[in-house]
Formats: C-alpha cells, sequence, structure tokens
C-alpha cells in the first residue's frame, strides 16, 4: 500500500525538485516562459491568468505546456491574482559599464538592456 502511494508521488517530486534549481526570479520567468499566461500589469502589479495557477506541494504553481513556475509571493484582490513588481520577485538589473551604472527593475522596461546606454544589464 505505501508503495504505491510513494509511486503516484515521485513524478510529482521529481517535478517541483527540477523547479527548485532555478533561481531566475519568478516575474523575469513568467515574462520570457509564460507570457501568454499574463492577464495584464497595472500599478506594479503583474496579474496572472487565474485559470493557470494551480495548487504545487510547496504552494501555488503556475502551468502552461510543460512549463512549471512556482509561484513563492502570489497575492490577490477584486481585480484578481498578481506579483509584486520591483519587490524580491522582480529582478533588478545593473548596467556594466562603469560610466553609466544605471539599475533598473525588469518591470521599468521589460528588458535586460539598459534605458541609457542599451548595454545588457547583469
Ligand atoms: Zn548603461
Amino acid at each position: 500500500m505505501f508503495c504505491w502511494i510513494f509511486l503516484l508521488i515521485l513524478p510529482v517530486l521529481n517535478l517541483f525538485a527540477g523547479e527548485s534549481a532555478c533561481r531566475k526570479p519568478t516575474i523575469l520567468r513568467v515574462v520570457t516562459q509564460q507570457a501568454e499566461s499574463i492577464e495584464h500589469y497595472e500599478d506594479e502589479r503583474l496579474y496572472l491568468k487565474t485559470e493557470k495557477i494551480h495548487p504545487g506541494i510547496r504552494g501555488w504553481v503556475l502551468c502552461h505546456g510543460s512549463s512549471v513556475i512556482a509561484l513563492g509571493n502570489l497575492f490577490a484582490d477584486e481585480k484578481g491574482c498578481y506579483l509584486r513588481c520591483r519587490s524580491p520577485d522582480d529582478y533588478l538589473f545593473t548596467c556594466p559599464k562603469p560610466k553609466c551604472g544605471t539599475r533598473w527593475w525588469f518591470s521599468d522596461t521589460w528588458s535586460q538592456f539598459c534605458p541609457k546606454c542599451g548595454a545588457a544589464g547583469d
């Protein structure tokens, strides 16, 4: 009996083990891997399509096709479920050119390229 339960759970555990190995910020992953799961953006909130959000072992996950993204910090209001921009889920880029040194949040420009000089941010 116990073995049956283990066999049923094992593939799910493997799925989420692979998920936690990736350290890209959540918002960067959603935009690059699951743009179709985004409902809209408003007031530094990235709203997600609720039909793409599912319960996982360690919390909510965003699923589309073979892509699964853990949603560690998922918030909700009357408009739906959202991720907070300019937060640890977002990514603060730094321009690699010493004379420029611009810092920008990914959600400010939705790009990895420096808004001042165009260099790829770190
Ligand atoms: Zn720059």
